[in-house]
């Protein structure tokens, strides 16, 4: 439990420590499903919850006040890359990184004293409510609206795309509130408990035929006034502080890594004509070409943060992030699946289960490679250029913000 403060802090040092804390402490099983491209259950992402609270590190990114580690930008950065290159599952960023910031600076007294221990327990589970049917990258086009009456709003509308919304105790949610103010201007942030009576919920099967992701319906749900963030119709100073967090951590330079790892030992294990993939000069520069891009991703990660941390910075430092991250890690899954061969063409449900494998290899029935994954791993990895921001909404952000166009 040491490395709590900002103070003092010594790069190498703090790695270690994470290094050996995740030595001892990442369940092997949970490591072998992240490595392996398996489905996470609940109970998974609540198991390493509870380790990394237990250890006093589940929220990097809050003050020690609230009960976070107090980190600053760059320990956070090693803490995620250490986490993600072990293969720790993430944690869920809805409670944690979402709404706890914007709880923290616009919440009541009340609500931060009931919902941030909740989040930091493990307690509630979030979701997100900000997207609808025609309100995605337009968001400010939303039209769920809550109507004031009798010390309740009133919600009436639909979300989509909300992602573990099945798994949610409650809900952030941008409601229209002001029904003649244009755009931005009528926006309310309500925070709704999943279990109000006229709430339901109908899956989205994905690509990979997963099931992360819901429409939420509300039919006449009542919501305590009490429950509104900050000033009424003014969620969207809300919503853009929420969207402005975590700027640094859209780049996932850890995923990317382990997933080049991976790659590079599928190579290694794959022969062809008598030789492994890994000796072809054609695979050993698309590799070569993917470390480099890796490696320049990583410098302008650290590169931006030192700036912004000195008080520079233009601003779409986020979405350069994302956009460059969110092209290589999907660039690194289409190698994998390409490496694999037509060992990554059956796609079979049991893959993504490893019960279902254990209970194969005790029945001496044959089980599944990990290439079983990949091609289900491919496909779910399809959603990163456009959840947060699509790829070209983020290269209109760059070219007016950073480029001025
Ligand atoms: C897996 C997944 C999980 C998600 N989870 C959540 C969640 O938990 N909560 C939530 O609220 N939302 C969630 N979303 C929604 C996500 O934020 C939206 O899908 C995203 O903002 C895009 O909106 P849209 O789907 O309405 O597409 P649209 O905005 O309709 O875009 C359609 C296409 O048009 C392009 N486009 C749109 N506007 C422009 C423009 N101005 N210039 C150039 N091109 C443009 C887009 O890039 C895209 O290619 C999730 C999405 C996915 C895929």
């Amino acid at each position: 439990m040491m490395a709590q403060q900002n103070s003092g802090f010594e790069p190498q040092a703090f790695r270690a420590e994470v290094r050996a804390f995740l030595a001892e402490k990442l369940p092997e099983d949970l490591r072998r499903k992240v490595i392996g491209h398996q489905r996470l259950a609940k109970q998974d992402f609540l198991r390493w919850h509870e380790i990394l609270r237990a250890q006093g590190w589940v929220a990097p990114n809050w003050p020690v006040e609230h009960g976070g580690t107090g980190w600053s930008v760059m320990q956070r950065y090693v803490f995620d890359e250490e986490c993600a290159v072990a293969g720790a599952p993430e944690t869920v960023p809805f409670g944690l990184r979402m709404v706890a910031p914007v709880i923290m600076a616009y919440g009541s007294a009340e609500q931060k004293a009931r919902y941030l221990p909740r989040i930091l327990s493990g307690e509630d589970w979030w979701c997100q409510g900000y997207s609808e049917p025609g309100a995605g990258s337009d968001l400010a086009a939303l039209k769920t609206r809550a109507e004031r009456k009798d010390g309740v709003f009133v919600v009436n509308g639909q979300k989509t795309w909300t992602t573990y919304a099945q798994y949610a105790d409650m809900m952030f949610c941008l409601v229209r509130t002001d029904f003649e103010a244009k755009a931005q201007a009528g926006i309310s942030f309500l925070l709704i408990d999943m279990r109000t009576p006229g709430i339901s919920i109908r899956p989205i099967r994905t690509l990979d035929g997963d099931v992360e992701i819901n429409e939420v319906f509300f039919d006449n749900v009542e919501v305590p006034v009490a429950n509104l963030v900050g000033e009424l119709h003014k969620g969207w100073t809300c919503a853009k502080y929420l969207l402005s967090h975590e700027r640094f951590g859209a780049s996932r330079v850890g995923r990317s890594k382990r997933e080049l790892a991976f790659l590079q030992r599928l190579l290694r294990e794959r022969v062809v004509d008598g030789q492994p993939l890994a000796a072809d000069p054609i695979w050993a520069q698309t590799v070569a070409r993917l470390e480099i891009d890796l490696l320049a991703l990583e410098h302008t990660n650290l590169r931006l943060m030192e700036r912004v941390q000195r008080g520079g910075g233009h601003g779409a430092e986020a979405s350069v992030l994302k956009l460059l991250g969110t092209t290589l890690a999907q660039a690194i899954t289409e190698r994998q699946v390409e490496a694999a061969g037509v060992h990554a063409l059956p796609f079979r449900q049991q893959a993504f289960t490893p019960q279902n494998l254990e209970d194969a290899a005790q029945d001496g029935r044959p089980g599944c490679a990990d290439t079983d994954t990949l091609a289900g791993f491919y496909l779910n990895l399809r959603k990163i250029s456009i959840y947060g921001g699509t790829d070209e909404v983020q290269k209109n952000i760059i070219s007016k913000v950073a480029l001025g166009l």
